[in-house]
Protein backbone atom coordinates (compact mmCIF):
# COMPACT_ATOMS: atom_id res chain seq x y z
CA UNK A 1 0.00 0.00 0.00
CA UNK A 2 0.99 3.37 -0.58
CA UNK A 3 0.03 6.58 0.66
CA UNK A 4 0.67 10.39 -0.70
CA UNK A 5 0.04 12.60 1.94
CA UNK A 6 -1.68 15.98 1.14
CA UNK A 7 0.31 19.25 0.76
CA UNK A 8 -1.53 21.17 3.53
CA UNK A 9 -0.60 18.68 6.33
CA UNK A 10 1.82 19.67 9.20
CA UNK A 11 4.82 17.53 9.80
CA UNK A 12 3.28 17.09 13.22
CA UNK A 13 -0.01 15.25 11.39
CA UNK A 14 2.39 12.72 9.06
CA UNK A 15 4.40 12.25 12.28
CA UNK A 16 0.88 10.88 14.24
CA UNK A 17 -0.10 9.36 10.92
CA UNK A 18 3.04 7.56 11.12
CA UNK A 19 2.74 6.56 14.55
CA UNK A 20 -0.59 4.67 14.25
CA UNK A 21 0.17 2.99 11.56
CA UNK A 22 3.38 1.93 12.93
CA UNK A 23 1.28 0.53 16.10
CA UNK A 24 -0.51 -1.39 14.12
CA UNK A 25 2.84 -3.72 13.33
CA UNK A 26 3.06 -2.04 10.10
CA UNK A 27 6.25 -0.54 8.57
CA UNK A 28 6.09 2.96 6.89
CA UNK A 29 8.91 3.58 4.23
CA UNK A 30 9.70 6.81 2.15
CA UNK A 31 9.66 6.66 -0.96
CA UNK A 32 12.13 8.30 -2.65
CA UNK A 33 12.90 10.08 -5.65
CA UNK A 34 9.14 12.00 -5.41
CA UNK A 35 8.77 15.86 -4.42
CA UNK A 36 5.20 14.95 -2.75
CA UNK A 37 5.75 12.90 0.67
CA UNK A 38 4.86 9.53 -0.25
CA UNK A 39 5.23 6.48 1.98
CA UNK A 40 5.13 2.77 1.61
CA UNK A 41 3.60 0.64 4.05
CA UNK A 42 5.33 -2.97 4.08
CA UNK A 43 3.70 -5.43 6.26
CA UNK A 44 0.01 -6.91 6.81
CA UNK A 45 -1.94 -4.02 5.99
CA UNK A 46 -5.64 -5.61 5.73
CA UNK A 47 -6.22 -3.67 9.04
CA UNK A 48 -5.67 -0.72 7.14
CA UNK A 49 -8.53 1.28 5.30
CA UNK A 50 -7.80 3.34 2.48
CA UNK A 51 -11.12 5.01 2.68
CA UNK A 52 -11.00 6.17 6.31
CA UNK A 53 -7.38 6.90 5.74
CA UNK A 54 -8.09 9.45 2.85
CA UNK A 55 -11.48 10.44 4.82
CA UNK A 56 -8.98 11.79 7.36
CA UNK A 57 -7.66 14.84 5.12
CA UNK A 58 -4.00 13.87 6.03
CA UNK A 59 -3.64 11.43 3.17
CA UNK A 60 -4.60 12.42 -0.17
CA UNK A 61 -4.52 8.86 -1.66
CA UNK A 62 -3.87 5.66 -0.95
CA UNK A 63 -2.57 3.09 -3.92
CA UNK A 64 -2.24 -0.36 -3.20
CA UNK A 65 0.25 -2.66 -4.80
CA UNK A 66 -0.44 -5.74 -5.74
CA UNK A 67 2.71 -7.13 -6.69
CA UNK A 68 3.54 -9.74 -4.27
CA UNK A 69 7.17 -7.77 -3.75
CA UNK A 70 7.56 -4.15 -2.10
CA UNK A 71 11.37 -3.37 -1.25
CA UNK A 72 12.42 -4.12 -4.13
CA UNK A 73 10.12 -3.14 -6.34
CA UNK A 74 9.92 0.18 -8.33
CA UNK A 75 6.61 1.92 -7.27
CA UNK A 76 8.02 1.92 -3.48
CA UNK A 77 10.91 3.58 -5.36
CA UNK A 78 10.98 4.84 -8.50
CA UNK A 79 14.53 5.67 -9.49
CA UNK A 80 17.23 3.49 -10.22
CA UNK A 81 18.94 2.39 -7.24
CA UNK A 82 22.93 2.34 -7.28
CA UNK A 83 24.78 0.01 -5.20
CA UNK A 84 28.42 0.87 -4.08
CA UNK A 85 31.06 -1.42 -3.03
CA UNK A 86 33.79 0.39 -0.55
CA UNK A 87 36.20 -0.51 1.90
CA UNK A 88 40.18 0.01 2.99
CA UNK A 89 41.90 -1.20 0.68
CA UNK A 90 39.70 -1.51 -2.11
CA UNK A 91 38.42 2.32 -2.71
CA UNK A 92 34.95 2.46 -4.29
CA UNK A 93 33.00 0.92 -7.32
CA UNK A 94 29.44 0.96 -7.95
CA UNK A 95 26.83 -0.98 -9.69
CA UNK A 96 23.45 0.16 -11.17
CA UNK A 97 21.75 4.00 -11.45
CA UNK A 98 24.45 3.91 -14.96
CA UNK A 99 27.31 2.77 -13.20
CA UNK A 100 28.76 -0.33 -14.82
CA UNK A 101 30.54 -3.16 -13.45
CA UNK A 102 31.84 -6.52 -13.89
CA UNK A 103 33.17 -9.07 -11.63
CA UNK A 104 35.63 -11.44 -13.04
CA UNK A 105 37.49 -14.78 -11.24
CA UNK A 106 38.00 -18.57 -11.28
CA UNK A 107 34.68 -20.69 -10.29
CA UNK A 108 36.60 -21.35 -7.11
CA UNK A 109 39.91 -20.67 -5.31
CA UNK A 110 41.96 -23.42 -5.73
CA UNK A 111 45.67 -22.36 -4.26
CA UNK A 112 47.50 -18.70 -3.66
CA UNK A 113 49.33 -18.59 -7.32
CA UNK A 114 46.16 -19.64 -8.88
CA UNK A 115 43.61 -16.80 -7.12
CA UNK A 116 46.30 -13.92 -7.06
CA UNK A 117 47.51 -14.77 -10.65
CA UNK A 118 43.79 -14.37 -12.05
CA UNK A 119 43.25 -11.07 -9.93
CA UNK A 120 46.15 -9.36 -11.32
CA UNK A 121 45.18 -10.47 -14.76
CA UNK A 122 41.14 -9.39 -14.60
CA UNK A 123 42.06 -6.08 -12.67
CA UNK A 124 44.27 -5.25 -15.57
CA UNK A 125 41.41 -5.86 -17.94
CA UNK A 126 38.94 -3.59 -15.92
CA UNK A 127 37.49 -5.34 -14.06
CA UNK A 128 35.72 -4.01 -10.32
CA UNK A 129 35.25 -6.86 -8.41
CA UNK A 130 37.06 -10.47 -7.55
CA UNK A 131 34.85 -13.37 -7.45
CA UNK A 132 35.46 -16.62 -6.42
CA UNK A 133 33.79 -19.78 -4.60
CA UNK A 134 35.70 -20.74 -1.03
CA UNK A 135 32.57 -22.46 -0.39
CA UNK A 136 30.83 -24.20 -3.16
CA UNK A 137 27.19 -25.98 -3.51
CA UNK A 138 28.23 -28.94 -5.71
CA UNK A 139 25.54 -31.16 -7.25
CA UNK A 140 27.62 -34.12 -5.96
CA UNK A 141 28.75 -34.51 -2.89
CA UNK A 142 32.08 -36.07 -4.26
CA UNK A 143 32.97 -33.10 -6.31
CA UNK A 144 35.80 -30.51 -5.17
CA UNK A 145 33.49 -28.46 -2.16
CA UNK A 146 36.01 -25.61 -2.42
CA UNK A 147 38.71 -24.71 0.42
CA UNK A 148 35.98 -23.30 2.58
CA UNK A 149 37.68 -20.81 5.26
CA UNK A 150 40.87 -21.40 3.73
CA UNK A 151 39.68 -19.99 0.41
CA UNK A 152 38.39 -16.88 1.85
CA UNK A 153 42.11 -15.93 3.58
CA UNK A 154 43.44 -16.58 -0.38
CA UNK A 155 40.77 -14.15 -1.74
CA UNK A 156 41.80 -11.69 0.88
CA UNK A 157 45.36 -11.96 -0.14
CA UNK A 158 44.47 -11.60 -3.56
CA UNK A 159 42.35 -8.52 -2.75
CA UNK A 160 45.06 -6.79 -0.55
CA UNK A 161 47.46 -6.72 -3.43
CA UNK A 162 45.01 -5.56 -5.83
CA UNK A 163 42.80 -3.45 -4.41
CA UNK A 164 39.64 -5.59 -5.92
CA UNK A 165 36.75 -5.94 -3.94
CA UNK A 166 35.82 -9.85 -3.06
CA UNK A 167 32.36 -11.11 -3.85
CA UNK A 168 31.92 -15.15 -2.73
CA UNK A 169 29.36 -16.88 -1.96
CA UNK A 170 28.22 -18.05 1.09
CA UNK A 171 26.67 -21.79 1.87
CA UNK A 172 25.09 -21.45 5.66
CA UNK A 173 24.69 -18.92 8.52
CA UNK A 174 27.29 -20.69 10.36
CA UNK A 175 29.74 -18.26 8.44
CA UNK A 176 28.23 -15.23 8.78
CA UNK A 177 30.70 -13.45 11.14
CA UNK A 178 33.20 -14.70 9.04
CA UNK A 179 31.69 -12.95 5.56
CA UNK A 180 31.16 -10.16 7.82
CA UNK A 181 34.74 -9.77 8.55
CA UNK A 182 36.55 -11.25 5.04
CA UNK A 183 33.77 -10.13 1.86
CA UNK A 184 32.68 -6.78 0.34
CA UNK A 185 29.67 -8.87 -1.60
CA UNK A 186 28.07 -11.66 -0.24
CA UNK A 187 26.43 -13.82 -2.91
CA UNK A 188 23.61 -16.04 -2.35
CA UNK A 189 23.93 -18.91 -5.33
CA UNK A 190 21.18 -20.06 -7.15
CA UNK A 191 20.21 -22.66 -5.07
CA UNK A 192 19.71 -20.58 -1.94
CA UNK A 193 17.59 -18.36 -3.48
CA UNK A 194 14.73 -19.27 -1.24
CA UNK A 195 16.32 -20.38 1.71
CA UNK A 196 14.62 -18.01 3.66
CA UNK A 197 16.67 -18.37 6.43
CA UNK A 198 19.67 -17.79 5.07
CA UNK A 199 18.24 -14.69 3.17
CA UNK A 200 17.10 -12.85 6.51
CA UNK A 201 20.63 -13.63 8.00
CA UNK A 202 22.34 -12.34 5.39
CA UNK A 203 20.14 -9.38 4.89
CA UNK A 204 20.92 -8.22 8.75
CA UNK A 205 24.75 -8.24 7.79
CA UNK A 206 24.59 -4.59 5.90
CA UNK A 207 27.01 -5.50 3.56
CA UNK A 208 26.01 -5.77 -0.58
CA UNK A 209 24.02 -8.96 -1.91
CA UNK A 210 24.42 -10.48 -5.03
CA UNK A 211 21.06 -12.84 -5.39
CA UNK A 212 21.24 -15.53 -8.12
CA UNK A 213 18.37 -16.25 -9.51
CA UNK A 214 17.30 -19.71 -8.95
CA UNK A 215 17.27 -22.30 -11.76
CA UNK A 216 13.45 -22.63 -11.79
CA UNK A 217 12.30 -19.86 -10.52
CA UNK A 218 10.53 -16.86 -11.64
CA UNK A 219 11.00 -13.51 -11.85
CA UNK A 220 8.82 -12.36 -9.11
CA UNK A 221 9.75 -15.13 -7.07
CA UNK A 222 13.30 -13.56 -7.14
CA UNK A 223 11.81 -9.96 -6.25
CA UNK A 224 10.10 -11.23 -3.25
CA UNK A 225 13.67 -13.51 -1.95
CA UNK A 226 14.88 -9.60 -2.70
CA UNK A 227 12.50 -8.44 -0.39
CA UNK A 228 13.50 -10.73 2.33
CA UNK A 229 17.50 -10.00 2.54
CA UNK A 230 15.95 -6.18 2.18
CA UNK A 231 13.53 -6.29 5.12
CA UNK A 232 16.13 -5.84 7.50
CA UNK A 233 16.92 -2.37 6.19
CA UNK A 234 20.57 -3.07 6.05
CA UNK A 235 21.79 -4.66 3.02
CA UNK A 236 21.35 -3.28 -0.69
CA UNK A 237 20.62 -5.98 -3.42
CA UNK A 238 21.87 -6.49 -6.78
CA UNK A 239 19.76 -9.28 -9.24
CA UNK A 240 21.78 -11.73 -10.99
CA UNK A 241 20.25 -13.38 -14.05
CA UNK A 242 22.23 -17.08 -14.08
CA UNK A 243 19.80 -18.97 -16.69
CA UNK A 244 17.26 -21.02 -15.59
CA UNK A 245 16.69 -24.54 -16.18
CA UNK A 246 14.52 -25.47 -19.25
CA UNK A 247 13.94 -28.14 -21.59
CA UNK A 248 17.07 -27.06 -24.06
CA UNK A 249 20.36 -29.63 -23.33
CA UNK A 250 22.41 -27.41 -26.08
CA UNK A 251 23.35 -25.87 -22.97
CA UNK A 252 23.82 -25.83 -19.59
CA UNK A 253 21.04 -23.25 -18.92
CA UNK A 254 19.01 -21.20 -20.81
CA UNK A 255 20.16 -17.19 -20.13
CA UNK A 256 17.11 -15.52 -19.93
CA UNK A 257 18.23 -12.20 -21.14
CA UNK A 258 14.58 -10.87 -21.34
CA UNK A 259 15.24 -11.21 -17.71
CA UNK A 260 17.06 -8.06 -17.68
CA UNK A 261 14.33 -5.75 -19.30
CA UNK A 262 11.40 -7.17 -17.07
CA UNK A 263 13.78 -6.67 -14.12
CA UNK A 264 14.64 -3.21 -14.67
CA UNK A 265 10.99 -2.25 -15.48
CA UNK A 266 9.44 -4.30 -12.29
CA UNK A 267 12.16 -3.14 -9.81
CA UNK A 268 15.01 -0.18 -8.91
CA UNK A 269 17.78 -2.78 -8.43
CA UNK A 270 20.83 -3.31 -10.12
CA UNK A 271 20.53 -6.06 -12.67
CA UNK A 272 24.03 -8.18 -13.51
CA UNK A 273 24.03 -11.28 -15.69
CA UNK A 274 26.41 -14.69 -15.31
CA UNK A 275 26.55 -15.84 -18.85
CA UNK A 276 29.00 -18.16 -17.74
CA UNK A 277 26.43 -20.14 -15.72
CA UNK A 278 24.00 -18.94 -18.21
CA UNK A 279 25.34 -21.02 -21.16
CA UNK A 280 27.80 -23.49 -19.50
CA UNK A 281 30.32 -23.12 -22.30
CA UNK A 282 33.53 -21.04 -22.50
CA UNK A 283 32.73 -19.50 -25.86
CA UNK A 284 28.64 -18.84 -25.87
CA UNK A 285 30.01 -16.37 -23.00
CA UNK A 286 30.96 -13.72 -24.83
CA UNK A 287 28.43 -13.71 -27.60
CA UNK A 288 26.07 -13.77 -24.51
CA UNK A 289 27.35 -11.21 -22.04
CA UNK A 290 27.27 -8.66 -25.12
CA UNK A 291 23.58 -9.28 -25.69
CA UNK A 292 23.24 -8.87 -22.09
CA UNK A 293 24.57 -5.59 -22.12
CA UNK A 294 22.75 -4.53 -25.46
CA UNK A 295 19.46 -5.32 -23.38
CA UNK A 296 20.76 -3.18 -20.24
CA UNK A 297 22.68 -4.87 -17.92
CA UNK A 298 23.52 -3.27 -14.77
CA UNK A 299 27.06 -5.02 -15.26
CA UNK A 300 28.71 -8.67 -15.29
CA UNK A 301 29.70 -11.56 -13.82
CA UNK A 302 32.20 -13.68 -15.46
CA UNK A 303 34.16 -16.99 -15.05
CA UNK A 304 37.65 -16.73 -15.91
CA UNK A 305 40.54 -19.23 -15.30
CA UNK A 306 43.97 -19.19 -16.31
CA UNK A 307 43.93 -23.02 -16.90
CA UNK A 308 40.51 -24.12 -17.87
CA UNK A 309 41.59 -27.14 -18.72
CA UNK A 310 42.80 -27.71 -15.34
CA UNK A 311 40.15 -26.14 -13.56
CA UNK A 312 38.44 -27.89 -9.98
CA UNK A 313 35.36 -26.50 -11.41
CA UNK A 314 33.87 -25.61 -14.26
CA UNK A 315 36.27 -25.41 -16.42
CA UNK A 316 34.63 -25.81 -19.52
CA UNK A 317 32.71 -22.61 -18.94
CA UNK A 318 35.55 -20.07 -18.03
CA UNK A 319 37.47 -18.29 -20.45
CA UNK A 320 41.27 -17.10 -20.59
CA UNK A 321 42.20 -13.99 -19.01
CA UNK A 322 43.28 -13.73 -22.87
CA UNK A 323 39.61 -14.04 -23.96
CA UNK A 324 38.59 -11.90 -21.25
CA UNK A 325 40.82 -8.70 -22.28
CA UNK A 326 39.03 -8.96 -25.65
CA UNK A 327 35.63 -9.33 -24.09
CA UNK A 328 35.86 -6.18 -22.16
CA UNK A 329 37.23 -4.34 -25.34
CA UNK A 330 34.29 -5.37 -26.84
CA UNK A 331 31.77 -4.40 -23.66
CA UNK A 332 33.07 -1.01 -23.99
CA UNK A 333 32.55 -0.34 -27.40
CA UNK A 334 28.84 -1.55 -27.08
CA UNK A 335 27.97 0.38 -24.43
CA UNK A 336 29.71 3.66 -26.56
CA UNK A 337 27.44 2.45 -29.18
CA UNK A 338 24.33 2.11 -26.75
CA UNK A 339 25.29 5.84 -25.50
CA UNK A 340 25.61 7.34 -28.75
C1 LIG B 1 28.95 -19.60 -8.90
O1 LIG B 1 28.79 -18.39 -9.10
O2 LIG B 1 30.05 -20.15 -8.84
C2 LIG B 1 27.75 -20.45 -8.76
C3 LIG B 1 27.78 -21.62 -8.13
O3 LIG B 1 26.68 -19.91 -9.37
P1 LIG B 1 25.14 -20.33 -9.35
O4 LIG B 1 24.70 -20.21 -7.93
O5 LIG B 1 24.52 -19.33 -10.26
O6 LIG B 1 25.05 -21.74 -9.89
MN1 LIG C 1 30.88 -21.91 -11.29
Amino acid sequence: MIIVVSETASDAEVESLIHNIEARGVSVKQVQGEERRVFGLVGDVSGIDAESLERGGIVEKVMKVSAPYKLSGRSFHPGDTAVTVAGPGIGSVSVGDGHFLVAAGPCSVESEEQILKIAQDVKRSGAGLLRGGAFKPRSSPYSFQGLGLDGLELLKIASRKTGLGVMTEILSPEHLSDFERDVDVVQIGARNMQNFTLLREVGRLGKPVLLKRGPSSTIDEMLMAADYVLMPGKAQVILCERGIRTFETATRNTLDVSAVPVLKKRSHLPVMVDPSHGTGYWDLVEPMALAAVAAGADGLVIEVHDQPARALCDGQQSITPAVFDGLMQKITRVREALAA
